[in-house]
């Protein structure tokens, strides 16, 4: 349904958008997932022929946007970053506008209100719409996104400056669209694309980092399986940190150790990451029977997305055992997952060089 092949855009000497490939079937809900400044908006503006890129092509239903935008439009539903919004006009004296604009033919009365009752705009159709609160704003930019019914829907951080309960209401609605559009959404926000998408992906500095479903890229970004230990050392102090770290780091199968919070005194949490193949609870078992500690807890967690980013955001340089893997984009972005979810480039000199395992070789992604 939408193809784009190796779209860029530069301003000046910056590189906004570098070179960047996909395809969203019918049907899809895509997530653009990226930090600020990512290039979300950018690409969003390009596939939808607000701007033209300074490089490669955009396919809408297999019509280049740029050679027939007409054509291509026709099939697009676009809400911009700032609803473009008439705001003097009443709701519904501004869908009309829009129903025209659009050289809309199916019945005008029923169809607007078609589009005013799915986005729960209906009863405030005869305000105008500068007296309506964000939420209902956002809510005029989706219909007049769905006036004619396009097969796309593209729409850039729907939720941006919403209230939880607003946010709740547009990804229910957007789910639903879902169902009968092709529909990419942007967003810097993790749960969000996680709660609305079927695939995700990720952008950042211009480039996409990962593609595909989350559990997808989990697998891509880490084979790895994750556990917390609670292990009571003989001191009761600091010092069985290390060496427990040292025991348990030397099976075979364990590709990480932390030591993280003290529980009691003297006895810390770890955790854990495993190659995923090997069960090593019944080596560490052994080990710490063998030392005489005792095992306090023993849990075992998969990598969610959340972890994943931040592992992303450490592993920058290092093996290249994974150079093989699949032929999706391999990551190779710095993105740190901020207490509400949202994603944010990291500092050189934030970045943890503890762990330099698990990464990937960039690999140039797409045939
Ligand atoms: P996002 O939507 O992911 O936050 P944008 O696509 O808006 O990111 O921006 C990507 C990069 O391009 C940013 O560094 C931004 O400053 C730059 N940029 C965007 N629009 C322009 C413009 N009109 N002129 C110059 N730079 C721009
Ligand atoms: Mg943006």
């Amino acid at each position: 349904m939408i193809e784009v092949r190796n779209l860029t855009k530069s301003y000046g000497d910056k590189l906004a958008v570098s070179n960047i490939s996909f395809k969203v079937e019918k049907g899809e809900i895509l997530g653009f997932l990226g930090p600020n400044g990512a290039g979300k908006s950018t690409t969003m503006n390009m596939l939808t022929g607000y701007i033209s890129s300074s490089a490669g092509e955009v396919l809408i239903d297999g019509v280049d946007i740029l050679e027939d935008p007409k054509k291509a439009k026709a099939n697009i539903g676009y809400l911009p970053e700032i609803p473009p919004l008439y705001v003097d006009m009443t709701v519904e004296g501004y869908l009309s506008f829009i129903y025209d604009l659009k050289k809309c033919k199916l019945p005008r009365k029923a169809h607007l209100k078609d589009v005013c009752n799915l986005c729960k705009i209906y009863d405030v159709k005869d305000r105008i719409i500068k007296n309506l609160s964000k939420g209902y704003r956002q809510r005029v930019g989706l219909a007049q996104a769905l006036i004619n019914n396009p097969p796309v829907l593209i729409l850039d951080e729907p939720t941006v400056g919403l209230d939880p309960k607003q946010i709740i209401e547009i990804r229910t609605l957007i789910k639903k669209l879902g169902k009968r559009h092709t529909v990419i959404l942007s967003s810097h926000i993790l749960p969000e694309i996680q709660a609305v998408c079927d695939r995700i992906i990720i952008i950042n500095k211009g480039q996409i980092a990962a593609d595909g479903t989350a559990e997808e890229i989990a697998s891509d970004i880490t084979n790895e399986h994750k556990m917390t230990l609670r292990i009571e050392g003989p001191t009761h102090t600091a010092d069985d940190k290390r060496l427990i770290t040292d025991a348990v780091k030397g099976i075979s199968g364990v590709k990480y150790i932390r030591a993280d919070m003290e529980r009691e005194k003297g006895i810390y949490d770890y955790d854990v990451e495993t190659d995923g193949k090997t069960d090593v609870r019944r080596e560490i078992n052994r080990i710490c029977a063998e030392n005489g500690w005792n095992i306090l807890m023993l849990q075992l967690s998969d990598l969610t997305l959340e972890d994943i980013f931040m592992k992303i955001t450490m592993t920058d340089t290092g093996s290249e055992k994974d150079a093989e893997k699949k032929s999706r984009p391999a990551p190779k972005l710095d993105l740190k997952v901020g207490e509400d979810g949202s994603l944010n480039a990291v500092n050189e000199e934030e970045k943890d060089t503890e762990n330099k395992e698990g990464s990937e070789e960039s690999n140039g992604g797409e045939e």
